[in-house]
């Protein structure tokens, strides 16, 4: 190929575009991968790796507590927050190292800088120069949106701050309803935060099953997290006191931080899409195909930036089908249907396929099946707190279309229930299953009785 310096360039070192890189390479391409920030991307620098080493430092407040009821007596814990902070940054630099030595491995070479697309196949690098590649990969992912320019919102931090905060806010207010929003209301809060979660909307997790989204809200107040909805910051002040938000209402909350996570806007400007012709779709994200091949035959996109499943393993499998589409001889289609997911708040959320209302939607018959129960741990401990599991059943088909966990351990199991959902399990094929005792799984083979039951349009019981 004379014509090209190089077989692909990709542009980001992110989670798609690292594992899109090292298979290319691995298939016998010439691969350059440019990254303008560190190696790594949102997943392992600013989102769920160091997210996750928070949530397990946020965790042992609770066991302390707990403790107690099995018998311990634990000396008052206290807790440094400087101490979690730099432990989890040496984490981070310890995997971007790892990443940067996988890249070394294969072959790929790595580029620091800002690559800019001059047409569909010269890329212009950080330093002027300028390389010709066969195919052109897009793995540049999403950026935090800070929501309307209203007055104070330079005050305001977001999810990429809060991982480097100097020290534990007494208080946080925090706007937003997704899971980074409630997953990092549950850190502040267990750490020792007075933490005010604010939503615009009716209840937290939209899209999420709504006896999911009830279930949960209520655990997070009894665990004192001061959940707040139909409301929005309308401005911030600041002083030497503190941080003012006035909220739509007229209502004025002091605290320590205000933290927005309200949204991601994938990273599809200012990097020459338009001197390419790539194509948009209306959401921003980049259109592709099933082959995530977009308007333009020699460039791909894979992960946040097509704005299709916006989790790290997703954008690794687009990577990984890319790759394997391209250069390895095997066309690899992703399917997104039954992506397993977890929101790791306290208790945790695990959920994959259909909430009862889109079941209802989507087909003629549905069965649930739900259960309750104070999980056995909670009972010496003393702790006031349920866990919650639905299953949605195709009616006519018996298979299992939907399964909402929230609990402790609910991202472990749905990881494993999602296989049996992909291999299209029925419910008699969960009832066949022998319970494992004594768990909280085997609430997941022994749920017998419906709680509802829909024929076309009404519910039968
Ligand atoms: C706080 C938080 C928590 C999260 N928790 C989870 C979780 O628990 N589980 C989960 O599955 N997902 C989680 N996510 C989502 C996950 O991080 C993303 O879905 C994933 O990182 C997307 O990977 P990507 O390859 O598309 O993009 P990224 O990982 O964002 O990588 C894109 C890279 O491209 C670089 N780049 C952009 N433009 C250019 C350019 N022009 N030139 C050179 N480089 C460029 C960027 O600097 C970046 O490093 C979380 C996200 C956040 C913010």
């Amino acid at each position: 190929m004379p014509d090209y310096d190089v077989d692909l360039f990709v542009i980001g070192a992110g989670s798609g575009g690292v594992r899109a890189a090292r298979i290319a390479a691995e298939h016998g391409a010439r691969v350059i991968i440019a990254e303008q920030d560190r190696v790594g991307g949102t997943c392992v620098i600013r989102g769920c790796v160091p997210k996750k080493l928070l949530v397990y430092a946020s965790r042992y407040a609770e066991d302390f507590v707990d403790a107690a009821g099995y018998g311990w007596s634990v000396a008052a814990p206290s807790f440094h927050w400087p101490t979690l902070i730099a432990n989890k940054d040496l984490e981070i630099a310890r995997l971007e190292r790892a990443y940067i030595t996988t890249l070394e491995r294969v072959g790929a070479r790595l580029v620091k800088g800002r690559a800019v697309l001059e047409d569909a196949h010269t890329v212009r690098l950080g330093d002027g120069a300028k390389l010709r590649a066969k195919y052109v990969l897009i793995a540049t992912g999403a950026h935090v949106s800070m929501g309307p320019e209203i007055p104070g919102i330079r005050h305001v931090i977001s999810s990429n701050e809060a991982f480097h905060l100097s020290e534990l806010p007494k208080s946080i207010l925090i706007q937003g309803g997704g899971y980074i929003a409630i997953e990092f209301a549950g850190i502040f809060s267990r750490l020792g935060s007075e933490v005010t979660l604010l939503y615009r909307g009716e209840n937290i997790l939209r899209g999420f099953d709504d006896d999911v989204r009830e279930h949960l809200r209520l655990e997070m107040e009894t665990r004192g997290i001061k959940v707040v909805t139909g409301k929005t910051v309308e401005s911030v002040e600041w002083s030497a006191e503190g941080y003012f938000s006035t909220l739509s209402d007229g209502t004025i909350l002091e605290t320590d931080r205000v933290m927005f996570a309200i949204g991601r806007w994938p990273n599809a400007a200012g990097f020459g899409l338009e001197a390419a012709e790539v194509k948009l779709k209306e959401n921003g994200g980049i259109a592709v195909d099933e082959f995530s091949q977009t308007s333009v035959p020699n460039i791909y996109a894979v992960g946040d930036v097509t704005d299709r499943v916006n989790l790290t393993p997703v954008a690794v499998r687009e990577g990984h089908a890319f790759a394997d589409t391209v250069f390895g001889g095997k066309p690899t289609p992703v399917d997104h249907e039954n992506v397993p997911t977890a929101v790791f708040s306290e208790p945790e959320v695990g959920v994959i396929g259909l909430t009862e209302a889109k079941a209802c939607e989507r087909l003629p018959k549905v069965d649930i099946y739900k259960t309750t129960f104070r999980p056995m741990k909670a009972t010496l401990a003393g702790r006031d707190t349920r866990s919650f599991m639905k299953l949605v059943v195709d009616g006519t088909t018996d298979r299992v279309v939907g399964c909402h966990i929230v609990g402790p351990g609910a991202s472990e199991m749905i990881q494993l229930v999602g296989i049996a959902v992909k291999m299209h399990a029925t419910k008699a094929d969960f009832d066949a299953t022998m319970a494992v005792h004594p768990t909280a799984a085997e609430e997941l083979v022994t749920m017998r009785d419906k709680a509802a039951s829909y024929g076309p349009k009404t519910k039968i019981s």
